[in-house]
């Protein structure tokens, strides 16, 4: 395989580095005092210029007015923009939209493409997922309370999920919900579109994670479906294929979300990096730099993020050439590899910085905060190493 970033790549990725320094990364102060909503007027803005760079939806096809690119050209776009957490949402390329769009762009009929997918990719609108229960394990989501019946020509819905990221303000989720109990488990669910503004659709709150509870895009909902009335129509998929099309959405999200906190990572390293060489810790005029053990944390920081990139783009390049089922281990592999590598480096850069780093006057304080939720989320880390762990092992089973 080949890393080589094409010139077509440099271009883009050049052009994003740019904008999120110039455009983004000073937004980010008030991003960390207010509301999101209260910043959604300059985004549209900064979401403008985007479109007008043409850059908007990188991941998505040209059909739809994206950039069409494919996992390992998307994965360095979210690496660029991983540096800032305003990065992927003024591109169009955020979690859970992104998702939602490669389902409904594979699985969506016509109409619910003109419908939905469509206003997403445009932007105009916004999307969550409702998979995770209050009750029930998402690391084991079989066990899946939340049911759909079928009532003459719609379905009903009854449940109780949480952790709809971005519930708050989205225009429909995609919830799923069990449609055939009495099949095997990983049979027994499906996916459903529901708009939010349907009866029986409760946002009961925004989620307080980590001491904040967001509003708007940046917000983590708790959703009650009460006798949530659809049409059959919006079944995305076909009935029973909840859990195999949710592998789907996963597999390339993992690479999107790796790549995004790489970005991270090198944002944190910036940070650190620069810090270790303005403080000055000496009357002699010594700074941090010069203390070995951080020379240490920075040298160990370089390391492991070199590690976790060409890892993921290696997961990435075998899901664009092999398919991602024969990438399954190494998709779990950077999962859980990359999130811990993000959480070391943000860590580290954030003691680098001492007091200053506790602060909302640097993006640690908030990377620490937020990104710790990517050691579970998508996948725990103990899960993924169980998945990747048996199937490695199983390849060294004797032979008979
Ligand atoms: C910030 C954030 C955003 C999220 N966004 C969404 C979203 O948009 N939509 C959505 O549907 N869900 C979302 N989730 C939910 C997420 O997918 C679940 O939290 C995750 O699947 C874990 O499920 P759980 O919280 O029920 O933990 P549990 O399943 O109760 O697991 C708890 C812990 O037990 C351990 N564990 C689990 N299984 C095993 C095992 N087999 N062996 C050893 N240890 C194990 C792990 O350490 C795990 O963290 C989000 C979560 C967070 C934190």
């Amino acid at each position: 395989m080949d890393f080589a970033v094409s010139d077509k790549m440099k271009t883009i990725v050049g052009m994003i580095n740019e904008f999120v320094d110039k455009e983004l990364i000073p937004l980010e102060h008030e991003f960390l005092t207010r509301d999101f909503t209260e910043m959604e007027p300059v985004l549209e803005e900064k979401r403008r210029m985007v479109k007008q760079m043409e850059l908007w939806a990188p991941n998505q096809d040209k059909e739809y007015g994206g950039l069409g690119l494919n996992l390992v050209e998307h994965g360095l776009v979210s690496e660029a923009l991983g540096r800032t957490p305003l990065g992927h949402y003024v591109f169009n390329c955020q979690a859970p939209d992104a998702g939602n769009m490669e389902i409904l762009h594979k699985y969506g009929t016509e109409e619910q493409k003109e419908k939905y997918l469509r206003p997403l990719i445009e932007g105009k609108i916004r999307s969550c997922f409702s998979m995770t229960e209050v009750e029930m394990p998402g690391s084991n989501p079989v066990m899946m309370e939340t049911t759909a019946v079928k009532d003459g020509d719609d379905y009903v819905i009854n449940g109780q999920k949480w952790y709809s990221t971005a519930a708050d303000g989205a225009h429909f989720t995609i919830c799923m919900a069990v449609t055939n109990p009495d099949a095997p488990p990983h049979q027994r669910a499906s996916m459903i579109i529901v708009p939010t503004g349907t009866p029986g659709f409760n946002l009961v709150r925004n989620i307080p994670v980590m001491g904040h509870a967001g509003r708007g895009y940046s917000s983590h909902g708790e959703v009650l479906f009460q006798s949530c009335r659809v049409p059959q129509s919006n079944l995305l998929g076909p009935e029973g294929h909840g859990f195999a099309i949710a592998q789907e959405r996963l597999g390339p999200g993992r690479i999107h979300h790796c790549m995004r906190w790489i970005g991270v990572c090198n944002r944190a390293f910036e940070l650190m990096c620069r810090r270790a060489n303005a403080r000055v810790i000496n009357p002699d005029g010594r700074t941090l730099a010069r203390q070995q053990l951080i020379q240490a944390m920075v040298a160990e920081s370089a390391a492991e993020i070199q590690a976790a990139k060409l890892m993921t783009l290696h997961a990435a390049w075998r899901i664009d050439n092999l398919g991602q089922k024969a990438a399954r281990v190494d998709i779990s592999l950077i999962k859980f590899f990359v999130a811990n590598v993000m959480q070391n480096v943000v860590d580290r850069a954030l003691q680098v910085h001492g007091g200053l780093g506790m602060t909302d006057d640097t993006i640690l304080a908030y990377f620490y905060r937020h990104e710790r939720a990517a050691r579970i989320y998508d996948g725990a880390d103990e899960v993924h190493k169980i998945n990747a762990g048996k199937r490695i092992l199983r390849e060294y089973e004797p032979k008979n």
